[in-house]
C-alpha cells in the first residue's frame, strides 16, 4: 500500500469503532467529535509531510523487512543516519503544529520491541523476534499508527506490581490459553490512543520474578473487544467549542490527546504477543524505549520553542519594542537554549550504535541528559515567552465579545499595537503564546517519557564515576601516571624526589 495521505489517515479512523467517553459521554465515531478534530489533524501531519516531496527525505525511511518506501514512523532505525533524521522529523514536526504530534511513542515502542525481542529470542529459544516481525510488517504496509502504552496506573509507587492492593494498578496476563492470552488493567496518559490504530503495549518497569505475570509486551487493533478508552481534560480544551482565537491552536491543539486505556479481560492472539512473562527483560524493553523517547524531546520541543520564539518576536514587534535590548536578549537567550538542547538530541543521535538486532540504539546516556535539560528549559524559554508577550496573555477578552460590535471599537483600542498592524493578528498570535505556554505543554515536558528523577538514574547509573574517581585520582598523584612519566623521562616517585631536593634546596641556599 502507497502511503496515506493526512485525508486517507483521517478516512481510515472513520471505519473504526471505539468506545470512548469523555466529560460523561459516550462516544463511537472519534472522527465526528469536535474535541478530537484538532488531535487528529495533527496526527494527519505526520503523513501529509511524508507525501510532500520537500520533506520525503526525512518522512520516509526504506524497511530493512521489505525494501520498500514506509512512513519513518514505523521503521526500525538502520543506521546512525535514521536515528539523526529521526530527531529532524520531530523538530519539522512541533515546527508545523506547534503541538504533540502523538506518533513517536509508538514508533520508540515499536523499535524497543524489535531491539528486545531479537535478545530474547537469542538467549531463551522464544519466536517473539519472528512474531514482532510479522506484526511490524502489517503495520508498514497498511502504514498505521501505533500508540505506545507503557505507563501503568501504579498504585502505590513504592510497591512492585505483584504487591499491590489491586491487581489492575499494573495491566497483567490473567490467563494463559493454546490461542493466547487474556489482560486486564489499565494504561495512562496515552498519548494519540483514540486516533490510532493499533495499541502497542509494553511493561512499565523493571520486574522481579513474583511480577512475571506483569511482564507483558503485545499489540491489539484499537478497536478491540474489552478495550475502553477516558479522554483526558486539558487546560482550556472546550475552548475550541466556543471560538478558533479563543483555544489558541485551533488547528492541532496543545499535547497529544492523551487517554486512560481500560483493558477488561481482553484476549491477545499469540502471534501478537511478544513478551508474556520473561521478567528478565521487561527492564531492558523499558530502558530501551524510555532512551529511545528522551531523545525526541530534543527534536520536538525545540520545533515548538521555533514557533513560540517566532510568536513572542512577532509580539515584540507589534507592541514597538522588537529593537529593544532586552528583547533581543532574551529572544537570543531563548534560542540558545532551545540550540543547547537540539544539540542534545543531534548528539544522542550521532553516537548511537548498532544493536544485536541490527536496529540502532540512541546513546542512553546523551538522551536522559536531553529530556532532562527539556524538563528545566522549556519552562525557562516558555518564561521568557509570557514576559515578552505581557499580561494580556491571560486578561484577553474572549471572541464572543471581541465581535460585538458595541464592545469591539473600545477593545481594539486597548489591545492595538504599533501603526500598521492587524489588531486581529495581535489577538490571534497572544492566544497563541497562551495556549504554548499556559496549559497543559509545561507539564507534558516534565512528565512525558519519565520525570526528571527517571533521568537522573539512568544518567547515575552509567556516570562512570568509578573512571572519573580514577582520573582525579591520577590527576592528584595518587594512581601512576604513565604519560606523565614518560613526558619527564623518568618514574615519578624519582620525578617528586627530585622536585622535592630541588625545593630543599632553594629554601636553604
Ligand atoms: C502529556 C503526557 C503524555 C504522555 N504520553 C504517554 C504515552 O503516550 N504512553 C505512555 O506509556 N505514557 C505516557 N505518559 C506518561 C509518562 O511517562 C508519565 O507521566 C511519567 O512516567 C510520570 O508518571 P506519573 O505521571 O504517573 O507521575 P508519578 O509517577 O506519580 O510521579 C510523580 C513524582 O513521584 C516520583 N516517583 C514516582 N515513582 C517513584 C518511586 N517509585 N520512588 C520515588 N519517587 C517516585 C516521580 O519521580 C515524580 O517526582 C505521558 C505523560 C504526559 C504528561
Amino acid at each position: 500500500m502507497a502511503l496515506m495521505t493526512g485525508q486517507a489517515y483521517i478516512e481510515s479512523l472513520r471505519e473504526l469503532e471505539l468506545e470512548v467517553y469523555f466529560m460523561g459521554q459516550k462516544i463511537t465515531r472519534v472522527t465526528e467529535e469536535p474535541m478530537f478534530q484538532p488531535h487528529i489533524h495533527t496526527a494527519a501531519m505526520t503523513y501529509e509531510l511524508a507525501n510532500d516531496p520537500e520533506y520525503r527525505e526525512i518522512m520516509t525511511a526504506t524497511s530493512n523487512l521489505t525494501g520498500e518506501t514506509v512512513n519513518r514512523f514505523t521503521h526500525i532505525h538502520q543506521s546512525i543516519d535514521d536515528l539523526v533524521k529521526k530527531v529532524r522529523m520531530m523538530r519539522l514536526l512541533g515546527q508545523k503544529t506547534g503541538t504533540c504530534f502523538q506518533r513517536c511513542v509508538g514508533l520508540d515502542a515499536l523499535n524497543a520491541i524489535y531491539v528486545t525481542t531479537f535478545d530474547m529470542d537469542r538467549d531463551r529459544g522464544t519466536d517473539y523476534h519472528e512474531k514482532f516481525k510479522n506484526f511490524l510488517a502489517h503495520v508498514q504496509s497498511k502504514d498505521l499508527m501505533s500508540a505506545g502504552a507503557m505507563t501503568d496506573p501504579r498504585g502505590d509507587r513504592s510497591l512492585r506490581p505483584s504487591k499491590q492492593n489491586s491487581p489492575d494498578a499494573y495491566l497483567h496476563i490473567k490467563e494463559r490459553t493454546n490461542e493466547g492470552i487474556i489482560v486486564s488493567g489499565a494504561k495512562a496518559h496515552i498519548t494519540g490512543a483514540i486516533n490510532s490504530h493499533e495499541i502497542v503495549v509494553l511493561p512499565t518497569r523493571a520486574m522481579g520474578a513474583d511480577d512475571a505475570d506483569y511482564a507483558v509486551s503485545f499489540a491489539v487493533p484499537v478497536n478491540t473487544e474489552g478495550v475502553k478508552y477516558i479522554f483526558s481534560r486539558q487546560t482550556n480544551d472546550t475552548r475550541r467549542l466556543d471560538s478558533p482565537l479563543d483555544s489558541g491552536n485551533p488547528k492541532y491543539a496543545i499535547v497529544g490527546g492523551e487517554a486512560v486505556i481500560v483493558f477488561k479481560d481482553v484476549f491477545v492472539p499469540w502471534e501478537r504477543v511478544f513478551m508474556a512473562g520473561e521478567h528478565e527483560y521487561a527492564g531492558q524493553i523499558v530502558e530501551t524505549f524510555a532512551g529511545y523517547h528522551r531523545s525526541n524531546y530534543g527534536g520536538c520541543k525545540v520545533g515548538l520553542a521555533d514557533v513560540v520564539i517566532g510568536a513572542s518576536d512577532w509580539v515584540a514587534d507589534a507592541h514597538g519594542v522588537g529593537r529593544a535590548s532586552h528583547i533581543v536578549d532574551k529572544l537570543t537567550e531563548m534560542i540558545s537554549m532551545a540550540e543547547t538542547c537540539w544539540s542534545c538530541a543531534l548528539a544522542c543521535s550521532y553516537e548511537g550504535a548498532k544493536t544485536p538486532s541490527g536496529a540502532y540504539n540512541i546513546n542512553p546516556m546523551l538522551a536522559n541528559v536531553t529530556k532532562l535539560n527539556i524538563t528545566r528549559m522549556v519552562y525557562e524559554w516558555m518564561r521568557i515567552a509570557q514576559d515578552i508577550a505581557g499580561g494580556k496573555i491571560i486578561t484577553l477578552p474572549s471572541e464572543m465579545d471581541l465581535t460585538q460590535p458595541e464592545l469591539r471599537e473600545v477593545l481594539n483600542e486597548c489591545f492595538r499595537g504599533r501603526e500598521g498592524v492587524d489588531v486581529d493578528d495581535i489577538f490571534k498570535m497572544l492566544r497563541l503564546i497562551e495556549n504554548m505556554s499556559v496549559g497543559a505543554g509545561l507539564p507534558e515536558a516534565m512528565h512525558g517519557a519519565g520525570s526528571p528523577a527517571a533521568q537522573k538514574i539512568m544518567i547515575a547509573r552509567r556516570s562512570g564515576i568509578e573512571q572519573k574517581r580514577a582520573l582525579a585520582e591520577t590527576i592528584a598523584r595518587i594512581r601512576p601516571d604513565k604519560y606523565f612519566e614518560k613526558i619527564v623521562g623518568l618514574p615519578e616517585t624519582d620525578y617528586w624526589k627530585n622536585v622535592a631536593a630541588r625545593i630543599a634546596e632553594q629554601h636553604h641556599g
